[in-house]
């Protein structure tokens, strides 16, 4: 399989033109064409001669898998499927089939500001996949979506299952994106059956990665938090979350839980109520109701029917 252009960094770019037997500056030149031009076609890279052209032409994109709904905002996915497990996740159902590429990721939104003809401004790395299970293809990516494409690392959030090597990894390489964990309970035991991951790291030892990535970083982390009826929207659920968050600088999204048929969980009707508790208590807490107007969701939920998926492999 070939190689995909669309992923290279500035000094792929540069040792692909000196592999070809061009000068360096091309590289240069083909980076400006690929992330600041956007442009798509190698017969439109006007100042490369047309015999540089065929040589670059049998290594063009394939994007392979992207998943976004219409907005400024755009979710993606880093893995095809998902080894994690998540019982109210849909995306890891039949595993992981591979990672995705830088590429391929930048891909996703290269195509939805083409389809959709705007510029995204916000990235959610939430998709379908664990992007701390994919960490060297991630870290290109937001830094080729950061100076390539032009989008703040303020404005891009990446949300982990607790993945506590990666947060480590990720808090020296000094980005400024935003990082979000999948919480869901504070009870270790029970976030270990909802999130099977947490047997390998479990609820402490990832509050202590979190600790120290806040003072490594000196950026808060956002707690994602699906309430589940009955299960973890109890009155020692909320004590629990108090007694972690309060006077925090740290942040509680509270989500509606989008429903996945397979699984017994259903949303709970006590998502207000919760809300309006914590809120009195000091804890800085934002709701977020089910998907679908916004993008900006929990780790993996884009459920394919409620989603447009794009597919090409
Ligand atoms: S929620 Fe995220 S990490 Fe968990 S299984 Fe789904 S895609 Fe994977």
């Amino acid at each position: 399989m070939k190689e995909n252009i669309f992923g290279k960094d500035i000094n792929a770019c540069e040792a692909l033109m000196t592999e070809l037997g061009e000068a360096k500056y091309r590289g240069k030149q083909l980076y400006q064409w690929l992330y600041q031009k956007r442009c798509e076609n190698f017969s439109e890279m006007t100042n490369f001669s047309s015999a540089l052209r065929e040589k670059l032409d049998g290594q063009y994109i394939e994007a392979v898998l992207m998943h976004y709904e219409h907005g400024a905002s755009l979710c993606v996915s880093t893995q095809v499927g998902c080894n994690m497990g998540c019982k109210f996740c849909a995306s890891t159902r039949g595993g992981k089939i591979r990672d995705l590429t830088a590429g391929e990721i930048l891909a996703q939104i290269y195509l939805a500001e083409k389809d959709e003809n705007l510029r995204i401004s916000n990235v959610v790395i939430m998709g379908i996949g664990e992007p701390l299970e994919n960490y060297d293809a991630v870290i290109k990516f937001i830094r080729i979506a950061n100076t390539g494409f032009g989008i703040g690392q303020r404005k891009i959030s990446l949300s982990t299952c607790g993945i506590i090597p990666g947060i480590e990894a990720l808090a020296e390489e000094n980005l400024q994106i935003n990082l979000a964990i999948s919480l869901h309970s504070v009870f270790a035991e029970r976030r270990k059956q909802l999130m099977p991951i947490a047997n390998r790291y479990d609820f402490e030892p990832l509050m202590e990665a979190c600790r120290a990535y806040f003072k490594k970083t000196g950026r808060r982390i956002t707690y994602e938090y699906a309430l589940i009826d009955g299960y973890n929207d109890r009155d020692e659920d909320i004590t629990g979350l108090i007694k972690l968050l309060k006077g925090s600088q740290n942040h509680l999204n509270l989500i509606g839980l989008n429903e996945v048929q397979e699984t017994p969980y259903k949303e709970s009707p006590r998502l207000s109520y919760i809300l309006g508790v914590l809120e009195k208590n000091g804890v800085n807490v934002t709701m977020r109701r089910k998907m679908g107007r916004d993008i900006d969701a929990a780790c993996g939920q884009l459920r394919k029917k409620r989603y447009k998926d794009k597919v090409s492999l």
